[in-house]
């Protein structure tokens, strides 16, 4: 087999490594002991992340999932029940840690690739009676990442909201994707229309690991009393950092430069899945709000053999399930290997 003339890393965009400059503010990082908060730039970046979203505080954790099951054990108390999405994050992929760490049960919605409705969580709030679990908390993702980067509509998000907070629950966001959801909405840059998106949670979870560009680290965002508790939840779960304003740097010279350049991850991402559908094995995509594609494939097609072979020609990627493969684009990506995967899969 010839070597292919290009490699693009389409696995996910979490594989992008800090850049010179992000490694620049890194190494310019004052540092302190964030465990008693006094670490300069993990204050600045919890200062930032809360006031763009109108929120009092923020807490600078290791992971998404950290921030998220730190929302849930603080919304929740053991045998209540948290209402979300069967694609969400929180219940796939963070190790059933809602049962494990915070004791309580799920109930799980049936939605439009993630996305719910105000009336889908009237009907599933359980009864105030004592047979039932009670229901406590309603979880968003936005994007959702298993919808493959699907976008909320927003008035039907502040539906949901609103109908939530009527009946007593809280409302968390898993926003490890926000910033591409508010590039595609085009009002990143709006601060209003900011403070309005984040006046429908209590929490919300942010990820700059992600398409940021960051090498590790996701801000969770809340009222102050709403974060001194989630302060304790980090300690019990062993999230305290010390002198981590190291990474914290990389996340404010983040949110500086990494977001507007998203909507060249989107752009990329069309034109990828449009390639794609010249493919022989292709069926179709998903809508393709962001940065994810999702390509449906033959019946008959080994996702996981073809995935391999687009590997073996420079295309990394992987299945989504066992007949659909995932694309994520992200900052690594150059204009020359997008072509030559967009050339690859509309001529073979
Ligand atoms: C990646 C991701 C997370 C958090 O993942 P970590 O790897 O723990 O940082 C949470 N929610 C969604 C939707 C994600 O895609």
């Amino acid at each position: 087999m010839t070597k292919p003339t290009f490699t693009i890393d389409l696995r996910s965009d979490t594989v992008t490594r800090p850049t010179a400059k992000m490694r620049g503010c890194m190494h310019k990082a004052v540092t302190g002991d964030d465990v008693f908060a006094e670490d300069p730039e993990i204050n600045e970046l919890q200062k930032r992340c809360a006031e763009m979203f109108g929120m009092e505080d923020g807490l600078f954790c290791p992971s998404g999932t950290m921030t998220n099951q730190i929302a849930i054990a603080v919304h929740t108390s053991p045998g209540e029940e948290v209402i979300c999405d069967k694609l969400s994050h929180i219940y796939n992929y963070e190790g059933g840690g809602i049962a494990r760490l915070s004791g309580a049960s799920v109930r799980l919605l049936h939605g439009d690739l993630g996305r719910f409705t105000a009336s889908d969580v009237r009907s599933n709030v359980n009864p105030l009676d004592s047979h039932y679990a009670k229901t406590s908390l309603v979880s968003l993702e936005d994007t959702c990442n298993k919808g493959g980067g699907s976008i909320w509509d927003l008035s039907e998000l502040r539906e949901v909201s609103k109908v939530s907070r009527e009946l007593g629950l809280a409302v968390h966001l898993d926003g490890a994707r926000l910033w591409n959801a508010l590039v595609a909405r085009g009002i990143h840059n709006d601060a209003k229309a900011l403070h309005a998106y984040g006046a429908n949670f209590d929490s919300i979870s942010l990820c700059l690991s992600k398409g940021l560009g960051c090498p590790v680290g996701s801000v969770l965002v809340g009222s102050k009393s709403f974060i001194a508790q989630a302060h304790r939840a980090r300690k019990v779960f062993g999230g305290g950092m010390r002198q981590a304003g190291i990474v914290a740097a990389a996340g404010i010279y983040a949110l500086e430069n990494n977001i507007d350049r998203l909507e060249v991850d989107h752009a990329r991402a069309k034109r990828l899945g449009e390639a794609a559908l010249h493919h022989p094995s292709v069926i179709s995509h998903y809508p393709i709000d962001t940065n994810i594609v999702i390509l449906e494939l033959q019946k008959g097609v080994d996702a996981d053999a073809l995935s391999a072979e687009w590997g073996r020609n420079g295309i990394e990627c992987f299945q989504f399930g066992p007949s659909s493969i995932r694309f994520v684009t992200h900052l690594e990506n150059t204009d020359d290997q997008i072509d030559g995967a967009c050339h690859y899969l509309s001529n073979i």
